[in-house]
């Protein structure tokens, strides 16, 4: 629950009145909110019981800042009016009945089950399809090639010291999925009319996470706190009936008449099954290989690549918040500005007060991602970037075209930084130079860093497209194009290459197969992954009964 105040003792009715755009200094107290809902319902301050925050966001736009809230408010009882009448006589199109309708989805399939659901992944996609197979009696079997969070953990930090790549357990595998060793920003842009997305953050919650992403604007949890989270969503499938294997790879398919009817786990174990939930991520190449030999019909898919780019965070959010900063939390920004070549170039899945990571997850290559910890405390602010590529920019029509691509750019990555992130000074990309020593910004890099020239890192259209960008975007954060600002390369795994088809049902061609999340393009972030597990539990759920 969302937090709110209980100002009054005494019982509150059960409709609340749902007030948007309550503008608040940021140095607001509390009594300031009680005399804002006071005023824009024309009561007296005494006459309200309780306020949940249902929404904060930050409006920098002036000189003086705001917060705006929506917030839910619960009148005492001894007040005559009903919140209905209330409403009428406030006439205020920011004043309603405020909607509490949650996420309630009852099972109704019909056919039998004769094994056990499997769900291949716990990323957030599989995770959450999991975890509502599990709470309504599916009993469903997990597997996942990489190891529990805790181990995994250990790997990747080995991998960052020694570049000892785990192959089955790295940034991009293992329990949680590749958005653990992540910033862990929930916000998305799929709109929701069933509820699924505050389903999404309540669980978030119930698991642990921070309660602050129930109401503010761009919600956060944080690597740090992620990892938990992740852990006891896993605890309670497995109370649920669920059982979740590590150090399981879905390897093959065994399928009849267009059905499938087994699989095979780690080339050696066959296990029947009827049902199976591929959310295996964006970067399962091998098992992409693996799903369109057996049949699968899969399609290349846009994606995004470009570089990270790092700037002192004090500069961020002196740019964004001028001498306000200092009360504010670290500051992010969005950036997007249309070439002359006709793309769009813009920034991603940035991180303030965050790490450059060496995400790789194949030998020889190197690609890079972000990630920051709850209080977001680094010094410096980095995202990604990137311009969108193409499928007739991959240079074949094959399907797995896109992953080529991704390939020559991370192994020419790999090869520039031998090994380590290839980090570049703007100013020097712009010479086409070497860098030799770093300026005012410090790498904050996971993984260890070579100093060195990127030019080569990214096609020529590519490269070109960004520099122009970063140029543009210094009109809107002064010091943006620094030429001491950093770059690391190459951020390749933005999306998914690739599209698993999947009908109405939201079954593949192949009866049985249900495509799901991120990987099988049918996502893009945590949030949205998460949403699309539950889509496919439903799919699940409307078409076979219960174990
Ligand atoms: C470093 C990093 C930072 C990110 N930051 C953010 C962020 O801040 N906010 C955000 O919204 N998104 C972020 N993302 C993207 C986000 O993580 C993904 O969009 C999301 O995790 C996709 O969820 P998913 O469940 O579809 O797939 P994944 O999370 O990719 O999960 C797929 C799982 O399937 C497993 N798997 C794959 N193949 C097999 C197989 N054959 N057998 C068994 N298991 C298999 C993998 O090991 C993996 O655990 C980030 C990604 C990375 C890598």
């Amino acid at each position: 629950m969302s937090p709110g105040f209980q100002l009054q003792q005494g019982k509150n009715r059960c409709d609340m009145i749902r007030i948007t755009q309550i503008k608040l200094s940021i140095r607001h107290s509390e009594e300031d909110m009680i005399n804002a809902i006071a005023k824009a319902l024309k009561l007296s301050p005494q006459k309200i019981v309780k306020y949940q925050i249902v929404r904060r966001s930050i409006d920098a736009r002036k000189s003086e800042i705001k917060y705006i809230y929506t917030v839910d408010v619960a009148i005492s009882e001894s007040h005559k009016e009903k919140e209905t009448s209330i409403v009428k006589r406030c006439r205020n199109v920011n004043i309603s009945i405020a909607d509490q309708t949650k996420y309630n989805f009852k099972p109704s399939g019909t056919a039998p089950l004769s094994h056990r659901p499997v769900v291949v992944g716990t990323g957030p996609a599989g995770l959450y399809c999991a975890w509502l197979l599990a709470k309504n009696g599916y009993q469903p079997l997990v597997i996942e090639r990489g190891e529990e969070i805790r181990q995994r953990v250990r790997s990747v930090e080995h991998f960052w010291k020694t570049r000892e790549l785990n192959l089955e357990s790295n940034v991009q595998f293992g329990e949680g999925g590749a958005g653990t060793f992540s910033d862990g920003k929930l916000n998305t842009m799929v709109k929701d009319t069933s509820h699924r997305h505050g389903f999404v953050l309540d669980h978030f919650v119930a698991h642990g996470a921070p309660s602050d992403i129930l109401y503010i604007n761009k919600p956060h949890i944080g690597t740090d706190q992620l990892r938990s989270v992740i852990a006891n969503i896993r605890k309670d499938i497995i109370q649920l009936g669920g059982e979740v294997r590590f150090g399981s790879k879905l390897t093959d398919l065994i399928i009849e008449d267009g059905f499938l009817t087994q699989i095979e786990i780690n080339h050696k174990e066959r296990i029947p099954c009827q049902v199976l939930v591929a959310a295996i991520g964006h970067s399962a190449r091998d098992t992409f290989d693996m799903l369109l030999r057996r049949g699968l019909i899969l399609r290349p898919k846009p994606f995004a690549v470009g570089f990270r780019i790092e700037h002192r965070q004090a500069m961020i959010n002196e740019s964004q918040y001028g001498k306000e900063a200092s009360l504010l939390p670290p500051a992010d920004y969005k950036l997007t500005h249309q070439t002359s070549s006709g793309r769009g170039v813009y920034s991603f899945c940035m991180c303030p007060g965050g790490y450059v990571v060496n995400a790789s997850s194949e030998q020889g290559l190197l690609a890079v991602n972000g990630m920051s910890n709850y209080a977001r405390e680094g010094e410096n602010a980095n995202s990604a970037i990137v311009v969108t590529i193409k499928p007739e920019d991959f240079g074949s029509t094959d399907p797995l075209s896109g992953i080529e691509f991704q390939r020559k750019l991370e192994r020419m990555a790999y090869e520039t930084g031998k090994g380590l992130i290839p980090v570049q000074l703007f100013g020097d990309l712009l010479r086409d130079k070497d860098s030799v020593t770093i300026g005012n910004v410090t790498p904050n890099c996971k993984g260890g860093y070579r100093l060195t020239n990127l030019t080569n890192c990214l096609p020529k259209f590519i490269r070109e497209d960004i520099i122009e960008g970063i140029l543009a975007f210094d009109q809107k954060i002064k010091g943006f194009a620094h030429e001491e600002a950093v770059l690391s390369g190459v951020e390749s795994r933005t999306s998914s290459p690739v599209r698993i088809l999947r009908n109405e049902a939201l079954e593949s061609n192949i009866g049985g197969i249900y495509p799901c999340g991120e990987g099988a393009g049918y996502a893009g972030g945590i949030t949205s992954a998460a949403m699309d597990g539950i889509k496919v539990f439903e799919a699940i759920a409307t078409k076979y009964r219960p174990i």
